[in-house]
């Protein structure tokens, strides 16, 4: 078999959000980046998404080479619930499929192959489902979310409609949680995304326990809700719908022993994912910036740096299990639309802290401080993280 030399290219097994961070920060890094090839399985690139992410997650450098995959900004956000409408300074940014298949079609580093299933990974190669088998220098792999019994998780469960309404719907910034809905299905919120006067992402949200995502009935509901704020479709442009992982408690050093040593992994293939929200752009951001500022590196010795990199995320992420736990298992699911309200009573820099990842022991003090929304008997058994791991029953 062939060996991987270092004119072998980097290969990246996925062509989603992770891969695409990497190849577009491997380009801007140097006057001579490597030579990239990336390989999904699928017919088209990049799902069919929208990926949003608060200005406050990342820092100007960031901003400044994310910026060709960027689709939209907008300069202020806002919430609604029961009790209170917010409007939030911090600024808000979609990169869509079609923004990030541009701007990666743009890099004269890169390769894209679709169609191109890999069936084997190996430090220095791969080999697609038709046996082909390609050398690499280093091979990355960002295949997506794996489910592993070391990770309990939660659901955060969506579906997106992107439509055309036949007058201006009047949303100017992006509504990133309309809680005042009826409560259904746990945590249930409305998230609008205006693209312009007369083009808005519906995107119907729930917060639950189980995995299982009735596209038809939250189809229904996004119609209803549109109905209820006045607004007629014209059109429904596209449609997306997600089941994110929220982390309710981790064991990452049984989850990473069980990966391979020398097989570097990136995005939520990783776990790398904020474990509130289920999105993983941040934490794709800091994995591109990590990977750039160790090129080049062999995949074994890149698999290290990841791992040392993702062990240590997990433990600062220990905070957002437990408010996990709180939300999911001490509030009622009916219930549990109180925890978020209280929260976004809070403080806005602390606010974009909590989305950032970057949460400070002041923060968390801030965020437990005084009568908690829960019952009390009922969070006393989520303070700890272990049982929610083992077999037995709580
Ligand atoms: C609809 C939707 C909206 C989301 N919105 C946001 C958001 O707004 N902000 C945010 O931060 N996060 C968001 N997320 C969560 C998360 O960021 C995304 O899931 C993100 O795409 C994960 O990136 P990834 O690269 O790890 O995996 P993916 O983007 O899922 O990419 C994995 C790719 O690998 C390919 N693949 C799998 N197996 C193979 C194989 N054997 N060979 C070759 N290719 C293979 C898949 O087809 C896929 O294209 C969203 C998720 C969904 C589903």
């Amino acid at each position: 078999m062939q060996h991987g030399t270092t004119t072998d290219p980097l290969i990246l097994v996925g062509a989603g959000l992770a891969s695409a961070l990497i190849a577009q920060r491997l380009a801007g890094g140097s006057n001579n980046p490597p030579p990239i090839l990336m390989l999904e399985a699928g017919a088209e690139p990049f799902g069919d998404h929208t990926w949003s992410f608060h200005a406050a997650d990342l820092t100007p450098a960031d901003l400044t080479w994310l910026s060709p995959l960027v689709a939209h900004r907008w300069s202020g956000q806002s919430v609604r619930f029961q009790a209170f409408s917010r409007h939030l300074r911090s600024g808000y940014a979609s990169l869509s499929t079609a923004s990030v298949a541009q701007a990666i079609a743009e890099l004269p580093n890169l390769q894209l192959r679709t169609a191109a299933e890999v069936i084997e990974l190996r430090p220095d190669g791969v080999t697609l489902a038709s046996g082909e088998r390609l050398p690499a220098r280093c091979v990355i792999d960002a295949r997506g979310f794996n489910p592993s019994p070391h990770l309990a998780l939660g659901y955060q469960k969506f579906v997106g409609q992107e439509v055309e309404t036949t007058h201006p719907h009047g949303i100017e910034h992006p509504l990133i949680m309309d809680a005042s809905v009826d409560q259904h299905d746990g945590y249930r919120f409305v998230y609008l995304l205006p693209f312009s006067p007369t083009r808005i992402l519906i995107e119907d949200t729930r917060y639950s326990d189980g995995e299982n995502l009735d596209r038809a009935e939250l189809a229904r509901d996004i119609s209803a809700y549109a109905q209820a704020q006045g607004w007629t479709i014209s059109t429904v442009l596209r449609e997306e719908h997600g089941v994110l992982p929220i982390a309710l408690a981790y064991d990452a050093e049984k989850f990473w022993a069980e990966r391979p040593r020398d097989i570097p992994q990136a995005g939520m293939r990783a776990a790398l994912f904020h474990p509130t929200t289920g999105y993983s752009l941040p934490d794709a951001v800091r994995l591109a910036n990590l990977i750039a500022d160790a090129w080049p590196l062999g995949s074994a010795a890149l698999a290290q740096r990841i791992r040392t990199h993702a062990l240590k995320r997990a433990r600062e992420q220990k905070f957002y299990r437990l408010l996990n736990r709180m939300l999911f298992r001490a509030a009622r699911p009916s219930q549990r639309h109180l925890v978020l309200q209280r929260f976004y009573r809070l403080g806005e820099p602390l606010i974009e802290r909590f989305y950032a990842g970057q949460t400070t022991r002041a923060d968390m003090a801030r965020i437990l401080m005084g009568k908690p929304p829960v019952p009390i008997h009922r969070a006393i058994p989520c303070l700890r993280e272990a049982p929610f791991l083992s077999q037995e029953p709580l």
